[in-house]
């Protein structure tokens, strides 16, 4: 049985569905992860600079991975040969934006690195710590990767291109049990490479200033293989 449809009336016309528009869609982070992010939120570990090392860091892996693949096929790198990271600062909006031109993230990647805990440190790191919260000191001995971001951001962006592919997502979080994947829109995202924006948390803006972001990356940046630039506002 239908229900009754005499008084309803059509206020638009039906539009049309859009065929193939991905929509923006919501995930819950493996338990680890809320764990983890929790952790990172309340963190009363002092040494928070080391979120934008693990940052750098992964910017520097994504374009050595890069490299490696274009041995194999050359076409991945385009005109856009020279590997680096760039950080940009952005006072006024309270951001910091770590952005590379490395391998970058597919939609499964994303899932996959950003939702879970893929590396065997941070595993480690949780079964050390135990029920024992107290012990945040553990982070700076294991280093936690990319949600250390969370010690310092309310929210975290991250639009990301794969090398070789049209298609770029963008990946959000305020670190509370969930994120969300959609369509990049594609003045935001990076032509290769990922772009994590990091929207500072009230008492971290210093993390927007470039002198402070200046002598973190000489104090941290010294290991890093590829070039590492500073600029003032996000491009
Ligand atoms: P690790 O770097 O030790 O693997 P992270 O937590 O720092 O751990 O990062 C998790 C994963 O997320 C990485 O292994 C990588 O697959 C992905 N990732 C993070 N940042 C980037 C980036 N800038 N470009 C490409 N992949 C990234
Ligand atoms: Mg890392």
């Amino acid at each position: 049985l239908r229900p009754a449809r005499t008084k309803r009336r059509p206020v638009v016309d039906a539009v049309a569905p859009e065929t193939n528009a991905p929509k923006s869609e919501s995930r819950a982070f493996e338990a680890d992860v809320s764990r983890l992010l929790h952790l990172m939120v309340h963190s009363v570990y002092s040494d928070r600079d080391i979120f934008l090392r693990e940052l750098v860091a992964n910017g520097a892996d994504a374009c050595e991975k890069l490299r490696t693949l274009a041995l194999q096929d050359d076409a991945l790198l385009g005109d856009d040969t020279e590997l680096g990271v760039t950080i940009a600062c952005d006072p006024d909006a309270k951001t910091l934006t770590v952005a590379d031109n490395g391998v970058g993230m597919s939609h499964d990647d994303l899932v996959e690195a950003l939702g879970t805990i893929a590396r065997s440190g941070t595993r480690a790191f949780l079964e050390q710590l135990g029920d024992n919260a107290a012990s945040s000191n553990l982070i700076g001995q294991f280093g936690v990767g990319f949600y250390s971001a969370f010690m310092v951001a309310r929210s975290v962006d991250v639009l990301t291109r794969k090398a070789g592919a049209s298609e770029a997502w963008k990946w959000s979080s305020d670190g509370q049990g969930a994120y969300t994947i959609e369509p990049a829109p594609e003045g935001d995202a990076p032509a290769r490479g990922t772009k994590v924006v990091l929207h500072l948390s009230e008492g971290s803006e210093n993390y927007a200033q470039p002198h402070t972001v200046e002598r973190i990356v000489r104090e941290h940046g010294s290991a890093v293989p590829v070039p590492v630039d500073l600029v003032e506002k996000p491009g």
